[in-house]
This record gives structure tokens, sequence and C-alpha cells, in this order.
């Protein structure tokens, strides 16, 4: 069953990993449009890209240099570290994304019932942190299942904080995709 399992996962990753170019990009430039769009704000840095690509820091600055040159992404100066620059994606970016082939597969899980997509959803994580460990990893995630968020109050009054960068977070902070999360053991 296990093997069965994975031969449908590995058929469902065409719409992610493919050859050549699909509307302009590659795969692994759609993977960085799609990362710097959902990533939060101490993320969205050459560095935290080259993690998630699972790449070397020259490469995924060539892939951020090829979306930039395409108006997708637009480099800033970081509000956290001035030295640093972040990756931002445009309005053309966020429009471009439309055309995501992975479109396709987010479609069917959408079409889910609720409950199968939960399910989905834990099993996949469960499966992930299994892998995370073998392979003595990190993947990106949210702050609310990372070991460093600090939450406090009720209400209006619910505050987050990430311990590891020592800075308030919002609400929507919280849900945007980090390259330091850290899960909870
Ligand atoms: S709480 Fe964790 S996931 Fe959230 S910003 Fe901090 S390190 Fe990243």
């Amino acid at each position: 069953m296990a093997i069965e399992i994975l031969q449908l996962l590995v058929q469902s990753a065409d719409t992610w990993l493919f050859e050549g170019n699909l509307s302009g990009l590659s795969d692994r430039e759609w993977m960085a449009l799609r990362f710097l769009a959902g990533a939060n704000r101490f993320s969205r840095t050459p560095t935290a890209l080259a993690s998630f690509l699972g790449a070397t820091r020259s490469a995924a600055s060539q892939i951020a240099a090829a979306l930039q040159n395409k108006g997708l992404v637009v480099r800033k100066p970081s509000a956290e570290d001035k030295r640093s620059i972040v990756l931002c994606i445009t309005g053309e970016g966020e429009k471009f994304l439309e055309r995501d082939p992975i479109n396709l597969l987010r479609d069917q899980v959408e079409a889910l019932e609720a409950g199968e997509r939960s399910r989905l959803h834990d099993t996949l994580g469960r499966v992930l942190t299994g892998l995370d460990v073998a392979k003595r990893r990190h993947r990106a995630d949210v702050c609310s299942r990372c070991m460093f968020l600090v939450e406090s109050g009720e209400g209006k009054d619910r505050h987050f904080k990430c311990r590891l960068f020592r800075k308030s977070l919002t609400p929507k902070d919280t849900t945007l995709l980090c390259a330091y999360f850290e899960g909870r053991s």
C-alpha cells in the first residue's frame, strides 16, 4: 500500500516538476515565485529562498534575477536589517500566479470535502515531519505549528510573538510560510 501511495504522489508531481518552461517559467522559477508570494517578511531573502529550493545561494539569486527581469519580483531594502535586501512579488507577479501550473492540483484538492482535506493536510504534515527528522533538514511551514511562536491574550487582545526573531507578528503573519520554522516536538 505504501508503494501505491508513493506512485500516486509521484504521478501528481508533473504539475510542479517538468522539463522546459510553462507560461515562460521553469519549474524552479514557478517554485520560487510561489514561495515569495506566500513567505513571511523574514523569509523573502535570497538565503531563505535558496534553503526552500534546496539550491545554492548563487543559483537562487539567478532564479530571483530571472523573475526580476520579467517584472514579477523586485528587490527592496529590508525593513528588518538595512544591510539586507528582500525579494518582493510585484502586482504583475501576483497576477501571473493565476497561470501557475500547480493550480490544476490545487483545484483537485479544493474539490475534496472539508474533512478529507483536513485529514490529507494532517497526514502529509506528519509524513513531512518524519522526513525532516530522518533527513535532518528544515522545511518551510507556518507559525501556528512552530516552537518559536508565543501567543498571549484572547479575542481582540490576542498577541503573537516570534521568540527566534524577537518580533511581534500580526495574525496574518502567522499564516505565512517561514523558512526558519521549527516544528514542536
Ligand atoms: S514563529 Fe517560527 S515560523 Fe513564525 S516567524 Fe518565528 S521562526 Fe518563523
